[in-house]
């Protein structure tokens, strides 16, 4: 398999070993490149800004988005891209050919909103009932179609392809899954040698990049218990088969498992986020439904934990006389960032931004991606880009998914300025502004 492509490999494989900045000319060159390209991503902020809020006034669920598309389609039009649009879901997939031929590489942005009813008071809030861009993907959206703007520019200095996937139905719906089984990552006529993504982090200062090698977020699974007792009258459980007491000793013995089953080191989060039974005081009921999630971030301990739940609620379920049916719904697998990738990345992302303004993460977020799809076929990043609006403290903004989810729209020049440099860096046509 190749892992990079000719000219991208140099820069690639020399970053994952540069843990500092090597002080010499040519790094210096990149520094002065990566402010040149934010000043000109700030100056594509004013149509970044316009197309993310009207999106975010307009917001759409799943994986058909149809007003979104249109007005991402006309965002496009005539930076001389060859566009596409998708058959089963209302994705856009549009390649930027270089001037010189190279190797492939896949920027993404995903597009869809959450139902979630907003509660933000923005003047270009939801205008939509229970409808909400709460992921930033509206952001995402705009960051991408700015870079396609910027990067139609430098087609010049571009030796290969860019294939800009935008994809519907982040949340929940799989729609990267679903652009892979139309062909996006042989979008461009042959299969892509990379692939970079961001996600907007109100929870980060704004401008500021976070990546780790190795896995950057979660695989995330649904799980169901339904415990089966005997109902009866609250006043005689002897009578009965009480599922409650045995769904509470489930939920407590969950947790047990993962701090017994997991390795402290090995990152894995059960959380049981529902729980229902029963209909009025008198009455024991029959079934107590419990649902929940399962994060983990190795391959090992989501086998681990799987058997383990189903062996816990069957067994605490069996040692009260009642029974455990439990189902685990395969959600996201985990987000894994080619290692050397994420160096390359991060290396880059400094350039562009100030290395005061890149970390490496010391530990993966617990949240999921679909991205994963895309990464478990072709090497490359996700990398957090953040947003903390103005006035607050990072530790005060609202968190991904809240209805009162706020962004520093400044930021998108960052977000602009780095799918550009990865893009610029990794295609570029001689190497030798990269190999320092
Ligand atoms: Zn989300
Ligand atoms: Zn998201």
């Amino acid at each position: 398999m190749t892992i990079f492509g000719s000219t991208g490999a140099e820069d690639a494989s020399t970053a994952a070993t540069d843990s500092g900045r090597p002080a010499g000319p040519q790094s210096r060159q990149q520094e002065q490149r990566g402010a040149t390209l934010l000043e000109e991503a700030r100056s594509l902020v004013p149509d970044a800004v316009g197309l993310r809020r009207s999106l975010h006034a307009w917001p759409e669920v799943g994986l058909h988005l149809p007003r979104t598309q249109q007005r991402l389609l006309s965002a496009l039009d005539g930076l001389g891209l060859d566009v596409r649009t998708g058959q089963r879901l209302s994705s856009v997939t549009a390649t930027l050919d270089g001037a010189k031929e190279g190797p492939t590489l896949l920027l993404r942005a995903d597009m869809d909103a959450l139902p979630v009813r907003e509660a933000t008071g923005l003047d270009f809030a939801s205008r939509v009932p229970d409808a909400m861009h709460a992921c930033g993907h509206d952001a995402h959206t705009a960051m991408l179609a700015g870079a396609a703007q910027l990067l139609s520019r430098h087609r010049e200095e571009l030796a290969g392809r860019i294939i800009f996937m935008f994809q519907p139905g982040e949340e929940g719906r799989h729609g990267a899954r679903h652009m892979i089984e139309e062909g996006v990552l042989t979008a461009g006529g042959r299969a892509a040698d990379a692939a970079f993504a961001l996600h907007l982090m109100p929870g980060l200062p704004s401008g500021t990049v976070r990546l780790r090698p190795g896995p950057q977020m979660a695989a995330s699974d649904k799980l169901r218990i339904v415990v089966r007792g005997r109902g009866g009258h609250a006043s005689a459980p002897h009578t009965a088969a009480d599922p409650i007491p045995v769904a509470c000793e489930i939920v407590l013995a969950l947790h047990t498992a993962v701090t017994r089953r997991i390795a402290a080191d090995d990152p894995a989060v059960l959380t049981v986020s529902t729980l229902s039974a029963g209909s009025l005081p008198g009455i024991i009921p029959e079934t107590v439904d419990i649902t929940g999630t399962i994060r983990t971030v190795s391959q090992a301990a989501r086998e681990r934990l799987h058997g383990a739940v189903a062996q816990v609620a069957e067994g605490v379920a069996a040692a009260h006389g009642t029974a455990a049916e439990v189902t685990v719904e395969p959600g996201y697998p985990v987000t894994v960032n080619d290692s050397v990738f994420a160096g390359f990345v991060l290396r880059v992302a400094a350039d562009v931004l100030g290395a005061d303004r890149v970390e490496a993460m010391p530990a993966p977020a617990m949240t999921a991606e679909d991205f994963s799809y895309v990464l478990a076929a072709v090497p490359g990043a996700l990398a957090f880009l953040g947003a903390c609006p103005p006035g607050l403290t990072p530790d005060q903004a609202p968190e991904l998914h809240s209805s009162r989810l706020v962004i520093d729209e400044d930021a998108l020049a960052s977000g602009i300025a780095c799918h550009a440099a990865v893009a610029l860096r990794y295609l570029s046509a001689s190497g030798q502004d990269t190999a320092s």
